[in-house]
């Protein structure tokens, strides 16, 4: 906890539907104008389809940000933005979508509520997640285990890999950082 009443968390950005790039973007703001403390954003990455779906490939981030809210709450706020941004849900899972934001890290904690698990369930099989977390804060650990995620990088299965690869971003459009 980084302070009595305010947390940093991390959030998870993807996209595969075009324009990606534009719905990464508005999300990013529209983060930004909910959680503008200690905002920050990683560069925006390509990669395959996670467990090789027959999917485009996606653009994904990660942003820290800082709040005094709740863990449902950041929640709320984010799957609005993912509504506002256009996803539509149809119930299918991993269906391509328009925007995607998952709760990555809550400081140090666990979270365990019937809409909330944090960390994300999957966070060390999935390099699309610890790569842009670790150009944030390449000191980051699991919570509770003091594993290294840039250690529970390398383990990952290479069935599991998504070869994320950093690409150019549009500076007038995302910003590497605010
Ligand atoms: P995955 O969870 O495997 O990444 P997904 O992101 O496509 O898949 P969604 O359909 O976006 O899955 O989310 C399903 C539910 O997951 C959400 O309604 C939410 O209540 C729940 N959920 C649990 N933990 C988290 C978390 N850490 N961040 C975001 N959503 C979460
Ligand atoms: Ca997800
Ligand atoms: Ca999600």
């Amino acid at each position: 906890m980084e302070t009595a009443d305010k947390n940093l968390i991390f959030l998870s950005l993807g996209s595969n539907i075009a324009p990606r790039q534009q719905y990464v973007s508005k999300s990013i703001h529209l983060l930004k104008e909910n959680f503008p403390d200690r905002f920050s954003v990683s560069s925006l990455y390509l990669t395959e389809p996670f467990q090789n779906q027959p999917q485009q490939a996606y653009i994904n981030c990660a942003v820290r940000c800082q709040t005094h809210l709740q863990p449902e709450e950041v929640l709320d706020v984010i799957t609005e933005i993912e509504h506002r941004v256009g996803r539509k849900r149809n119930g299918v899972k991993w269906e391509s979508r328009i925007i995607d934001i998952d709760i990555l890290l809550w400081g140090v904690e666990f979270i365990e509520l019937p809409r909330l698990t944090i960390p994300h369930y999957d966070l060390p099989n999935r390099d699309f997640f610890l790569i842009p977390l670790l150009e944030l804060d390449n000191a980051l650990v699991y919570p509770g285990s003091g594993l290294a995620l840039s250690d529970l990088l390398g383990k990952i299965p290479h069935s599991l890999r998504t070869h994320p690869v950093r690409i150019a971003a549009d500076d007038q459009a995302v910003p590497s950082t605010y």
